[in-house]
């Protein structure tokens, strides 16, 4: 077998990005995106003894808490931790926007929409030799943007990868599963078992994984079926810790119930009540968490953006902030200065207002635009600040980090190479 340098032979120098220095790796580093891992169910699965290797890094390596961006849904998130800093810089605040210069609400999924060039972009451009997987095809194009070479592809569309397109072919063959269902834990699973795959084949430097919360959205820690898919994960983990891999963990946001005692959704629908309330068309209300993939949330979370109609004054923002913030079940209203500053987000990407319901809440457009007949079990979702704390855990100790750092899962590839080697 040929024995390739390691990053650290081939690129002695570390590498900024979006002003950041990264130290290059001496062995292949693998950074695990859970999508909505709530810190509980990786203490649940711990303590229900069918999580072994995550014990493991508990123990032997590094595990603290971070927090997520807010709006803490997947895509500002999986953006953040990629470029390693937050969406007033990378620009992605959301899977769906209102898009000012076109009037048009849609998906935040093309890379145009990218502001900030990644991690991968940057090392593979150095020579790396980096390998993205995601299980939803949403995340592809943005998380493998302006990457050089490598392999990029997501779990959804495995059978329809090519060489050209994704730096990979025959992908049911190599990882030896049938193609999962987008709404099923094979996707997520189809993810760690490429990434091992990769590992023991390719050897890259860097690689990430990043899979989906459909189980997340279903089970509650602790439950059988959450820890079903963490035994699942700490299998793939293990074996990717035997490989020699430098692994950090983190997540994109949180999850919990948004019911009540009886299991009932709490759902403000906002649009509805502003209506009512200060007339129809003057306002529009926007959710962020909208994407084609709506069957376990409904598009429902805990956070959303609100535009004012035109001819709106200093004192309407006012009134209709009032408004919102007297409904119960909201925890927080913001203008658009506001929230810019505090959740560091692009202020030409936000509404006027931004509104953040509480813990058990979510908020809703009109009860019309809702189709809840996919939600078979009790919702439960994210969105909020109440879903920012996330795991950060790496398998190895790291260095003394400034004890005046706010941890953030953005800065799991930063501490991963700089402070755990
Ligand atoms: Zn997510």
């Amino acid at each position: 077998m040929s024995n390739p340098k390691s990053l650290s032979e081939s690129l002695s120098e570390s590498l900024t990005i979006n002003g950041r220095s990264y130290q290059p790796m001496q062995q292949p580093l693998v950074v695990v995106c859970v999508d909505g891992c709530e810190q509980e169910y990786i203490n649940q699965a711990i303590q229900a003894g069918v999580a072994p290797f995550l014990k493991k890094m508990a123990e032997q390596g590094t595990v603290l808490s971070a927090d997520c961006v807010v709006p803490s849904f997947t895509n500002p998130n999986n953006l953040s931790i990629v470029t390693g800093v937050p969406p007033s810089v990378h620009g992605i605040c959301g899977n769906y926007f209102y898009d000012l210069e076109t009037r048009q609400e849609v998906m935040m999924n093309d890379a145009k929409y990218l502001r900030a060039g990644t991690i991968f972009e940057a090392f593979s451009n150095a020579g790396a030799k980096v390998a993205v997987i995601t299980a939803k095809d949403k995340l592809r194009s943005l998380l493998g943007h302006k990457m050089r070479g490598g392999i990029c592809f997501s779990a959804e569309r495995a059978d329809q990868a090519t060489l050209e397109q994704n730096g990979i072919e025959n992908l049911l063959e190599l990882v030896g599963m049938p193609l999962p269902s987008v709404y099923s834990a094979e996707l997520s699973e189809f993810v760690f078992a490429a990434g091992v795959k990769l590992l023991e084949t390719q050897r890259p430097d860097i690689m990430y994984l990043s899979t989906t919360d459909y189980i997340q959205h279903k089970y509650a820690p602790g439950t059988a079926g959450a820890n079903a898919f963490y035994a699942m994960m700490d299998r793939y983990l293990t074996r990717l810790d035997t490989l020699g891999a430098a692994i950090g963990l983190t997540a994109d946001h949180g999850m919990n119930a948004k019911t009540d005692s009886a299991g009932n959704a709490n759902v403000i629908y906002l649009q509805d009540v502003l209506d009512a309330q200060v007339g129809v068309e003057k306002t529009r209300v926007i959710l962020p968490i909208t994407d084609p993939y709506v069957v376990h949330h409904g598009a429902l979370g805990s956070y959303a953006t609100v535009y004012l109609g035109g001819g709106s004054d200093a004192a309407d923002l006012v009134h209709i902030a009032d408004k919102i913030r007297a409904i119960a079940g909201i925890e927080l209203v913001l203008t658009r200065a506001q929230a810019a500053r505090r959740f560091e987000l692009p202020p030409d990407r936000i509404g006027d207002l931004v509104a953040v319901s509480e813990r058990l809440t979510v908020i809703g457009t009109a009860a019309s635009r809702h189709d809840l007949s996919g939600l078979k079990l009790p919702l439960r979702s994210h969105g909020g600040i109440s879903e920012q704390k996330v795991p950060l855990m790496f398998n190895r100790k790291l260095s003394a980090i400034p004890a005046d750092h706010r941890l953030r899962n953005f800065d799991v590839f930063f501490l991963a190479m700089n402070n755990a080697q």
